[in-house]
């Protein structure tokens, strides 16, 4: 397999690919970089099949929509991404075959809810999961350390010990390490019980990265802050979250909550369905078509989407609307799915 590190930053990009059958996948493309990438695949005389971000970023916009868009490839990501637009979603333990090499996907959570590590041909591509000597932080909302320490422990310390560890990011300048020495060396790791990991992590107080709503966001939603005005983090946190069964029961009461799905038309009759009753007003043209629910302002209004985070925005949105009171549907369709609540196609 051929494998190189494309950015020379902190934030890493991983061209792969199988040498025999010329096919190729991107691994964490940044978007302002995407020229470049088309560039060198044009180069190498590689046919990029695959888009993968290894979770959502808050620290970068992905380039996996652009290129998607730009070259027909597919998108891949894990299950729980609350954006629109990926093609393969990926579960624990999933294979894809590039070519002739095997991709196989772990679940690793924790930096984020979506974050996955990727084996390929001796490597193990760990996103923000493992850095090399570090670990990446878990204090974004969804974020969680614990179940960090379970995947790196049980999932990646279960690879072989000379496999080979390429982050997402590095910060010192290190360009590789192996499964062997980070078991070794890694400070936060090495000799560390479950619980004190859980402490390290919560004492680190790291600053938030700059413009983190402007990138993450866009990142969540594959829209563009042109396309649409995005709520502020304290916005967001002031939207109630409401578990699929609380809002089961509220379906079944007298006055029952209005329904609005924020998601495209083809994820609304898709796998996952809808919730009946629900009506579908996509996120891109909500702010423009508010005025189609103007009669619901003084209603319990409950926004829905796949993962719960596109439709948190939405709800927000509708607050600063002036819409009385909006709930979220927390974890979206996949939790509604996932307690087997009933749905239409
Ligand atoms: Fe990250």
């Amino acid at each position: 397999m051929f494998v190189r590190e494309l950015n020379h930053g902190k934030c890493k990009t991983y061209l792969i690919a199988c040498e025999r059958t010329q096919r190729a996948a991107l691994i964490d493309p940044l978007r302002e970089r995407i020229d470049r990438y088309i560039a060198l695949l044009a180069y190498y005389r590689y046919t990029l099949e695959y888009a993968i971000d290894t979770h959502t970023h808050a620290d970068h916009r992905t380039g996996v929509f652009d290129l998607r868009e730009l070259l027909g490839i597919k998108a891949v990501m894990h299950r729980t991404a609350p954006a629109p637009l990926v093609d393969v979603h990926v579960q624990d333990g999933q294979q894809l075959a590039l070519g002739e090499v095997t991709l196989t996907f772990l679940a690793t959570p924790g930096h984020t809810p979506d974050g996955i590590c990727i084996v390929a041909d001796g490597r193990v591509f760990t996103g923000d999961t493992l850095l090399i000597r570090g670990t990446g932080r878990t204090d974004f909302i969804g974020g969680d350390a614990g179940a960090q320490y379970d995947g790196i422990m049980r999932k990646l310390f279960a690879l072989p010990e000379e496999t080979v560890v390429l982050p997402a990011h590095d910060y010192r300048g290190n360009q590789q390490s192996t499964i062997g020495e980070e078991k070794r060396y890694n400070p936060r790791i090495a000799g560390r019980t479950r619980g004190q990991y859980v402490e390290i992590m919560a004492a680190l107080d790291l600053p938030l990265p700059d413009n983190v709503q402007e990138v993450l966001q866009p990142n969540e939603t594959a829209l563009d802050d042109d396309v649409m005005a995005f709520p502020s983090i304290a916005q967001l946190n002031k939207v109630r979250q409401l578990e699929p069964l609380a809002v089961s029961t509220l379906l079944r009461t007298a006055d029952p909550p209005r329904l609005l799905d924020v998601r495209g038309s083809d994820e609304y009759t898709g796998e996952l369905g809808h919730i009946p009753g629900s009506t579908l007003l996509p996120l891109r043209q909500l702010a423009a078509r508010a005025a189609e629910i103007d009669d619901w302002k003084h209603d319990h209004v409950i926004a829905i989407c796949r993962a719960g985070v596109r439709s948190t925005t939405a709800a927000a949105i509708l607050t600063g609307l002036g819409f009385e009171q909006v709930s979220n549907l927390k974890g979206g369709m996949l939790a509604w799915n996932d307690e087997r609540l009933p749905v239409e196609r």
